[in-house]
């Protein structure tokens, strides 16, 4: 497409969704102009370089679904890197610390071996997760499912649809040891075992361990700069240091957009992949009454914070064992997710990364590069002024690194070559996201995946708008986001025929 040749579908934000979107679309020679405030591809799905470390700054691990199919078929000269486990559990008041291996039946016989509970709980628990995932892939080949079949085979799916997973464990008595060997994941999700739409998160943990979870070799930026290049060679655009200021609209129709220097550009169709807060509170004018009922009634998802280190030593030498850790005091998430409004608890969840077990060529030989994140809240940052920012921030990594080293025996300090550190203020003036949220809207049940697809239509509020990634309606994550760009194009590419 030539810089002058007007688009049919522009594009806000060129993150994963964004990216995903404009991939298929210019593949389709649809001609898609991507408008990105920043100067690189990928939003969250980036890299960044301290000293001779190129660190990750979001991924911790991709589950090896359709999202990575696509992406090994689309960028072939991408590599991948297998993360060799589930993850190491750790808590510290529970005298718990158990490796959760990957596979259904290794992970099943696993919590079973690792405690005192019945088999019963734990196999009926993990097999209606199964069921749940087999649901969505039924549901996913099957546009118009058959109510027989969804009835039949899927009934513990339709009669868990509306439940948290502390109900469906409490319905099949799953004790509360073998919980905290199961729960971990729900940090991936940043709500509660006991409002999260059991759905999503039942598919979620089958779906890691029945497939396995993959890191770019190249950091995140590898796959955002391949998306753009690609898109590039089929035609497509992206146009970097391009805010979308104002949507433009006429009647139920977007007629385009403008940008920071007035310029404005019309387009047929539009694919926001940026937050519906950004789009419908700060874009367009007059937005629909429903828009904005629909935002107020949504629960913004939570925010992280996270501290990046590159150690002077190799992962072995300093004790590393595993990729993943997540260290807690026990797996009451209830009280969990509550800490993310306490800055400083002492005692949060931290879940953490050591890149080089799952490549290890992250890092310069003897070297390894490790991440602690942990769930947060804008408004734990409330009383945080520009003066004292810098100084809270190195407290709160202080802690994180107390609560690793305690937990995992393994000293960091006296190790730390470089240090960097991620804030909510960090995400949103990154990615421009809404109070720093990286986990989009909250998948309560009610706002499951289920009812979203259901009300796709109506939310759309102008005939030819769509949403893409970690905003719509698949939830947040790289998969979800790739996965719901690609929906996104082919959504219009029907509505053109
Ligand atoms: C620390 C951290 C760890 C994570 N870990 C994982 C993980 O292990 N696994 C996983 O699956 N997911 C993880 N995630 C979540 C995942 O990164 C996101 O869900 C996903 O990247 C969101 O992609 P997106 O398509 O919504 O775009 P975003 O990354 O939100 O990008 C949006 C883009 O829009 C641009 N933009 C915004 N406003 C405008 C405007 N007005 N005009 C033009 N451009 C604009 C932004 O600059 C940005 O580039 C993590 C996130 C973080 C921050």
């Amino acid at each position: 497409m030539s810089p002058t040749t007007p688009p049919e579908v522009i594009i806000i934000g060129a993150g994963l969704g964004g990216l995903s979107a404009a991939l298929d679309l210019a593949r389709s020679c649809v001609r898609v102009l991507v408008l990105e405030r920043h100067n690189l591809p990928g939003g969250f799905a980036t890299s960044f370089k301290r000293g001779r470390f190129e660190f990750e700054p979001s991924l911790h691990e991709l589950g090896a679904s359709p999202a990575v199919d696509f992406l090994k078929e689309a960028l072939p000269d991408l590599t991948f890197c297998e993360v060799p486990e589930a993850y190491r559990v750790i808590l510290t008041d529970e005298g718990v610390n158990f490796r959760a291996p990957y596979g259904p039946a290794e992970f099943t016989q696993a919590v079973i071996d690792a405690t005192t509970c019945d088999e019963k709980p734990v196999r009926d628990f993990m097999e209606i997760c199964a069921k749940t995932f087999d649901a969505f892939a039924y549901l996913g080949e099957n546009p118009r499912p058959n109510p027989k079949v969804l009835t039949g085979r899927f009934g513990d799916f339709l009669r868990t649809g509306a439940s948290v997973p502390d109900e469906v464990a409490d319905s099949v008595g799953l004790p509360v040891e073998a919980r905290n060997l199961i729960y971990p994941y729900w940090c991936y999700l940043g709500v509660g075992t006991h409002r999260v739409s059991f759905s999503i998160w039942g598919s979620l943990i089958h779906s890691y361990l029945k497939f396995g979870a993959v890191i770019p070799s190249t950091r995140s930026h590898g796959i955002t700069a391949g998306m753009a290049t690609a898109i590039a060679d089929n035609g497509g655009r992206i146009r970097y240091n391009a805010e979308v200021r104002h949507v433009v609209t006429k009647g139920k129709r977007i007629t385009g957009v403008s940008l920071a220097d007035g310029e404005q550009i019309d387009c047929d169709y539009l694919i926001s992949n940026i937050s519906h807060h950004r789009l419908f509170g700060n874009l367009i004018d007059k937005p629909p009454r429903r828009s904005l009922k629909l935002l107020n009634a949504r629960s913004r998802g939570m925010s992280l914070f996270v501290v990046y280190l590159a150690l002077d030593a190799g992962m072995e030498e300093m004790g590393f064992t595993d990729y993943s850790y997540f260290i807690a005091p026990h797996m009451n998430t209830k009280d969990l997710e509550a800490k993310v409004f306490n800055r400083f608890d002492p005692e949060p969840m931290q879940a953490s990364i050591c890149l080089n077990a799952a490549d290890p060529t992250a890092s310069p030989p003897g070297t390894t590069i490790l991440s602690i994140t942990v769930g947060t809240r804008a408004e734990a940052w409330a009383d945080v002024t520009p003066q004292n920012y810098h100084r809270e921030k190195m407290r709160l990594a202080e802690l994180l690194i107390d609560q690793f080293e305690r937990a995992t025996g393994i000293t960091l300090r006296g190790h730390i070559e470089e240090i960097e550190t991620a804030a909510p203020p960090t995400f949103s003036r990154y990615t421009g996201s809404w109070d720093g949220s990286v986990y989009g809207y909250e998948p309560e049940p009610w706002d499951g995946i289920l009812p979203r697809v259901l009300s796709q239509g109506k939310e759309r509020f102008y005939s030819n708008l769509r949403y893409a990634g970690g905003n719509a309606y698949r939830a947040y994550g790289y998969g979800s986001s790739i996965m719901s760009g690609r929906s996104a194009a082919e959504s219009i590419m029907e509505a053109k025929k």
